[in-house]
């Protein structure tokens, strides 16, 4: 039995919701995390329409991008199209995930996604955000304890390393205590010395997981009061998280078809292009997904010609333009590709995890609320 919040372990491992901007309400927003998931529905928005489409496929769980609760309600009142939403995922016990901007960041997420559906090479983050930290912990614990200390600490997350799992190191050593008045010692009487044939257990971890992996050391180790070691390692640089993607073209365009290509490869109707200079060639190219025209600078910084992003505001337009710098507005909804991008994924920790009976699925409709009406002349 898979429930909500086996997923959402899983999946904050990938993309921590520490990397989210703030404000941004990402998490659990609507139902329980102790609900079992069979079926569980992926999309960009939730809509009105795809609440329909959730009910209809029996769906019990819904994978969002796009936070359904933006905006706090003022009254629960379902004559309110938004409330009354809301309502009908609570009467179907529908439960509701988002992940925005820390799926943005995330290593394989949302903007490497788009540079890798525009084919961009030598991908690399835009502007960097948080880099994470590794930690190692060592505990020491009677010889019989080693293996069991080993299995709970992997079973936490510690000693992943690349595509290694369950990393540790051992070693053999003395123990030496004495138990004081008031000790209830798992080993040995109080006011006797004694000496103890004991394991030191060393494992390395991504610090966000500090907490439930000394939470599997204290409720491993047989001791009363178990020593360990934990600190953060300077050698190690962990993983670097961070904003929007920058890379090459693939082959070389100019800026004109570089935004045919974009239109081409997410299958849009129409785009906006923002240049003064259509026909020169595209040397490096900046992505990130949704309404990205404020980190313009950022672009300029890693020395990209051409931005491709959404919702590009009219005098951030003009402010790329006075910069020397041409932008692709193929619309928002470019996003819906976390559709067909993170399904493999879920499906892939489903496998290693073992989880039975899961079954993920695409929204099959289109949340853009915007269609373009052409010149009858082109
Ligand atoms: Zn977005």
């Amino acid at each position: 039995m898979v429930k909500v919040k086996d997923f959402i372990q899983r999946f904050e491992q990938f993309a921590p919701r520490y990397l989210a901007e703030q404000g941004d309400p990402v998490g659990m927003q609507i139902g329980s995390t102790q609900q079992t998931i069979h079926r569980v529905l992926v999309t960009l928005d939730v809509r009105p329409e795809v609440v329909k489409e959730a009910i209809a496929k029996k769906v019990d769980f819904i994978f969002t991008h796009h936070p359904v609760v933006f905006h706090p309600a003022k009254n629960l009142v379902t004559d309110d199209p938004q409330n009354a939403m809301y309502a009908e995922l609570l009467r179907h016990h529908i439960a509701v995930y988002a992940a925005h901007t820390n799926l943005d960041s995330a290593n394989g997420g949302m903007n490497d996604w788009l540079a890798e559906q525009l084919q961009l090479q030598n991908i690399q983050v835009l502007q960097p955000s948080y880099r994470r930290r590794i930690k190692k912990l060592a505990t020491y614990v009677p010889e019989a304890n080693a293996a069991a200390m080993r299995q709970a600490l992997a079973a936490a997350g510690a000693g992943q390393l690349g595509d290694y799992s369950a990393a540790s190191f051992s070693y053999a050593g003395t123990g030496r205590f004495t138990p004081d008045n008031g000790a209830q010692p798992f080993i040995g009487q109080v006011g006797r010395a004694e000496a103890v044939a004991e394991t030191k257990v060393e494992v390395v971890f991504p610090e966000d997981l500090t907490n439930p992996v000394l939470a599997a050391m204290f409720s491993t180790h047989p001791y009363e009061e178990p020593a360990y070691d934990l600190f953060t390692l300077d050698n190690a640089t962990g993983e670097q998280f961070g904003i929007g993607r920058v890379g090459e073209p693939s082959k070389t365009m100019t800026i004109r078809q570089f935004a045919e290509f974009t239109r081409t490869v997410f299958a849009v109707n129409g785009l906006r292009l923002v240049t003064h200079n259509p026909d020169d060639l595209v040397k490096r190219v900046a992505v990130i997904g949704g309404d990205g025209g404020k980190f313009y600078p950022a672009v300029l910084q890693q020395q990209a010609n051409v931005f491709v992003t959404g919702d590009v505001y009219y005098h951030t337009a003009h402010d790329m333009l006075a910069a020397g710098l041409s932008a692709v507005d193929p619309g928002h909804h470019i996003e819906s590709i976390v559709k067909t991008k993170a399904i493999p994924l879920f499906e892939q920790w489903a496998q290693a995890l073992a989880w039975t009976d899961v079954t993920f699925m695409a929204s099959t409709l289109s949340t853009d609320p915007f269609t373009f009406i052409s010149s009858t002349n082109d």
